[in-house]
């Protein structure tokens, strides 16, 4: 059994995905690991969880795209926190685990993993929207073998998720400093990082990403919840009122 640190940061509204995402998870995601959450929150009741697997730190509501631009900052702030980790898994606020899913599936025997954004799976890198550019450190030139991945669901062998979480946080400095946002914030530095380090990824498919008002012909592995429109879902039988 190998102890993994899930990585889930809500502040401001997005405390509401937390619940639903709890309790899919302990159904259906990595059921044979020993899984600890890392809250990075600013929620009251949420900080004040009494659970030895649920670990809960102050973090404060920043403006847009902070939240998101800035979550390796708050991975390297914490992480002695992640000491006793083996695997660190960051996932979006809105995920919904829908299907089992083992460490297997993953890793697949690599250091870390990433998913095919579900957006461009089946389009030709000409559509993909990594940073163009040159200025900036997550700019990614487009190869016939380019993939396009999300930034809402993926991980690694902790020292190795680490490492990629410096140095994008590094680059991230490093653009701002040069008054540069890359287009797609977080999500094209990892593009870039994918690019550049292929072989220590294991790549998932965009069921592992799945958004709810998509209709494409893969499984709905884990559900992307519309953030817009937060409704019920019924998920084996029992009913998630968000
Ligand atoms: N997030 C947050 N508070 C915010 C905005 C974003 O906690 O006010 C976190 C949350 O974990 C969310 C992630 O940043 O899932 C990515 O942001 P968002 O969902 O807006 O981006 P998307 O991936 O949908 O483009």
């Amino acid at each position: 059994m190998n102890k993994i640190g899930i990585l889930y940061i809500c502040t401001g509204d997005y405390w509401k995905f937390w619940e639903n995402f709890y309790k899919s998870s302990e159904e259906l995601f990595l059921t044979n690991e020993e899984k600890h959450y890392f809250l990075f929150t600013d929620n009251r009741e949420l900080l004040n969880i009494n659970n030895e697997r649920i670990h809960s730190f102050f973090q404060e509501k920043m403006d847009w795209p902070y939240p998101t631009l800035y979550r390796y900052k708050t991975f390297i702030k914490y992480k002695t926190v992640f000491q006793d980790m083996d695997y660190l898994i960051f996932c979006n606020a809105n995920l919904l685990f829908n299907e089992k899913i083992s460490r297997n599936d993953l890793f697949a025997n690599k250091e870390l993993f990433a998913t095919l954004h579900p957006g461009f799976f089946d389009k030709k890198p000409q559509k993909f929207t990594y940073e163009t550019n040159i200025k900036s450190l997550a700019y990614t030139e487009k190869k016939v073998d380019s993939i396009y991945v999300c930034g809402g669901f993926n991980g690694g062998i902790k020292n190795d998720f680490l490492k990629m979480a410096e140095i994008l946080d590094d680059n991230i400095d490093k653009d701002f400093s040069e008054s540069i946002i890359a287009i797609w914030h977080d999500e094209s530095h990892i593009n870039n990082y994918v690019q550049n380090n292929k072989e220590k990824f294991n790549i998932l498919s965009p069921s592992f990403c799945y958004p709810q008002h998509y209709s494409i012909d893969i499984n709905k592995k884990i559900i992307v919840q519309d953030k817009e429109k937060i409704i019920s879902i019924k998920h084996k039988g029992v009913f998630y009122n968000i």
